[in-house]
């Protein structure tokens, strides 16, 4: 590949995949360097909203996607003990009020599809088993220095994109800059068959339950075929850097029968495998980037899930990235820096909603009596039209 038009991307995740097919449809040429050897369907439900189904569906997407997503027709939120409805945000209209539709998938298949987009687009390279361990700038771009089992070697761009995840080494090697936190919460995860679970269960809803110190989120995902189980409890206990595997018992007793009404315990019984995930987040970082060089997704600003938003502000990362670096003729530097500018406010907004929206889901007491009151007067429409800064996004 000549150097001229070449973007070197380290990590072949949802922000990674996603950054490449943007910046091929805007004729660079892009060296994709993912270091697991498979992309394997690995994670859980994502939630797609406007903002980032806009840009899937801009990529020319849509139909490879139509046979795994759900397209919801509403958000039910639910108290634990009672099981009463307080609110119910309709999303019959999402399409038409933001242009674009909500829609749910399991991870897997959203990266299965990236992926197959990819390898079939000719300006995409796509390098697995390839580790990205850190890179040197210089006048006319920057070096890679990458890593292949035990084997090294150098790519040349003009410039690099760090979309390494939560963890990122590219970040590390920018300098000092604050480390992901643990944020004493812990999300259960199961995938189950969809006829495991009751009938109101298989429904195109995203059901969110709100109890004290916890709370629960399902929703159907592989094309309504699965239902995605997602339990988060308040947890001192920091598990190992990504998913371990949990125990029925542990999440029963976690999830016990004075706090949750039946049908919820009665669909946490219904998997036989479940993954804990300890939850991070991180400050906004003081700067994304140097020179040739950025950061896009969990990478750049690692978040707290409440707000359902980490896939999509990776997605919406890399649909900026590819505009901000093909739409004036100038330094490439000075490209990505307008790119960091654009995108960081808006993300540590979200960043920072996300930890609140944690908060208020696990109240409990005179709080959560009146964080409850608020919904019921707020209602469906009014508290959907408080996500209009989020949905209503354009590149
Ligand atoms: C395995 C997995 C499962 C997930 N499951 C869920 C989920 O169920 N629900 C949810 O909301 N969010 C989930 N997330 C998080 C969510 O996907 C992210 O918020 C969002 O996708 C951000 O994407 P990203 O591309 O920034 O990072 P990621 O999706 O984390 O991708 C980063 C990629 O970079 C690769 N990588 C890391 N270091 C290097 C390096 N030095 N060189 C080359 N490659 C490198 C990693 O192997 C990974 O493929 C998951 C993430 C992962 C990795």
């Amino acid at each position: 590949m000549a150097a001229s038009r070449t973007i070197i991307v380290a990590g072949a995740g949802i922000g990674g995949l996603t950054a490449a097919l943007a910046l091929a449809a805007h004729e660079f040429r892009v060296v994709l360097c993912e270091q697991a050897e498979r992309l394997e369907e690995v994670g859980a439900g994502i939630q797609l909203s406007p903002n980032a189904s806009r840009v899937l569906t801009g990529l020319g997407l849509t139909e490879k996607l139509a046979p795994h997503i759900v397209a919801p027709q509403a958000v039910s939120i639910r108290l634990a003990q009672s099981a009463r409805e307080v609110a119910r945000i309709a999303f019959d209209d999402v399409s038409f009020r933001y242009g674009a539709p909500y829609w749910v998938i399991h991870r897997g298949d959203l990266q299965a599809v990236l992926h197959e987009a990819a390898i079939a687009n000719p300006d995409i390279a796509l390098h697995l088993g390839t580790q990205v361990h850190d890179f040197a700038l210089h006048a006319h771009g920057v070096t890679a220095e990458l890593r292949h089992g035990v084997t090294a070697g150098n790519e040349r761009g003009i410039a690099l994109v760090g979309a390494d995840g939560v963890w990122s080494t590219l970040r590390t090697r920018l300098g000092e800059t604050p480390r992901p936190q643990f944020r004493n919460r812990t999300a259960w995860r199961a995938l189950v068959d969809a006829e495991r679970v009751r009938e109101a269960f298989r429904a195109p809803i995203v059901h969110l339950w709100l109890g004290q110190d916890a709370h629960l989120v399902h929703y159907p995902v592989c094309g309504g075929r699965r239902i995605n189980i997602v339990a988060i409890v308040v947890d001192r206990e920091q598990h190992v850097r990504w998913s371990t595997p949990g125990r029925r018992e542990e999440v029963l007793r976690l999830f016990g029968p004075t706090g949750w009404a039946r049908a919820a315990r009665e669909l946490l019984e219904v998997p036989d495998e479940w993954l804990k995930w300890s939850l991070f987040d991180c400050a906004p970082l003081p700067s994304w980037g140097r020179g040739a060089m950025t950061l896009i997704g969990d990478a750049a600003h690692p978040m707290l899930p409440f707000l359902a938003q980490g896939a999509a502000m990776a997605i919406e990362d890399g649909a900026t990235l590819a505009k901000c670096l093909s739409e004036k003729d100038e330094a490439v530097a000075t490209a990505l820096r307008r790119f960091e500018h654009r995108r960081r406010k808006r993300t540590a907004r979200v960043q920072r909603t996300a930890r609140k929206t944690g908060d208020l889901y696990h109240l409990g007491g005179p709080l959560a009596f009146a964080r409850n009151l608020t919904l019921m007067a707020l209602g469906g429409e009014k508290l959907r039209e408080r996500y209009d800064w989020l949905y209503d996004w354009r590149v």
